[in-house]
């Protein structure tokens, strides 16, 4: 498998070539096209296999092409949601998230804690397709302000086994409960029972990805 062949925006493979990714990792050759078919995966990879893009490559490709294909879709409504157990590797998601969807309709807000909440929800309202977020600090979010999530397609949790041992899945739960239906994408190093039972708590079927 190449990018080349799984059908992505041709601006996404030109920011791909760009970045020097000239083949997909092992994770990304499993999980991108799964993730590109609208299907929810748990995926145990680790740091350096290359599993941030084996989100953000589907969910650039989905959202760009939901907005071209979309054109009354509402631009305040966001369309993916990561989230995170902290805020630096937020912040180096949503890095490699703009590097992947520069040129394309593909905007990012993060929602952290250490930067006013004001700038952040002000992003949001100007319009954006993908939020990246810590858990906390966007319960603390929709506590205070409405944010409209009905057309998240896309959730992904990042580190799963991570936010278990940070005790912040009762907020997660509580996030997912404002979705709709959303495909779920899962990545955590370690895969254990309780990994696994958040998954079937997000999602009837998962494809299970491990390299
Ligand atoms: P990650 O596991 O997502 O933290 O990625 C580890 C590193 O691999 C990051 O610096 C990425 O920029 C890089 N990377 C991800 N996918 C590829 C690829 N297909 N080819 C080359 N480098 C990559």
């Amino acid at each position: 498998l190449s990018f080349t062949s799984c059908g992505l925006p041709p601006k996404l493979l030109l920011n791909l070539e760009t970045a020097g990714y000239d083949f997909p990792t092992p994770i990304q050759m499993q999980a991108i096209p799964a993730a590109l078919s609208g299907r929810s995966l748990l995926a145990s990879a680790d740091t350096g296999s290359g599993k941030t893009a084996s989100f953000l490559v589907p969910i650039v490709s989905r959202c760009a092409r939901y907005r071209s294909e979309h054109p009354s879709s509402d631009p305040r409504n966001p369309l993916a949601l990561v989230l995170a157990p902290t805020r630096e590797l937020c912040v180096q998601v949503e890095d490699q998230a703009k590097m992947l969807g520069k040129g394309l309709l593909f905007k990012t807000a993060l929602v952290v804690g250490g930067d006013p909440m004001s700038g952040q929800l002000y992003r949001i309202q100007q319009g954006v397709e993908l939020i990246i977020g810590t858990p906390g600090r966007l319960v603390d979010l929709l506590a205070k302000h409405t944010i409209e999530l009905e057309d998240i397609m896309m959730f992904v949790l990042d580190e799963v086994d991570c936010m278990l041992q940070r005790g912040f899945i009762d907020q997660v739960m509580q996030i997912f409960r404002a979705l709709s239906q959303p495909q779920v994408l899962l990545f955590s190093a370690t895969v254990s029972r309780e990994v696994e039972k958040v998954g079937g708590s997000l999602a009837k079927e998962m494809i299970l990805v491990s390299i």
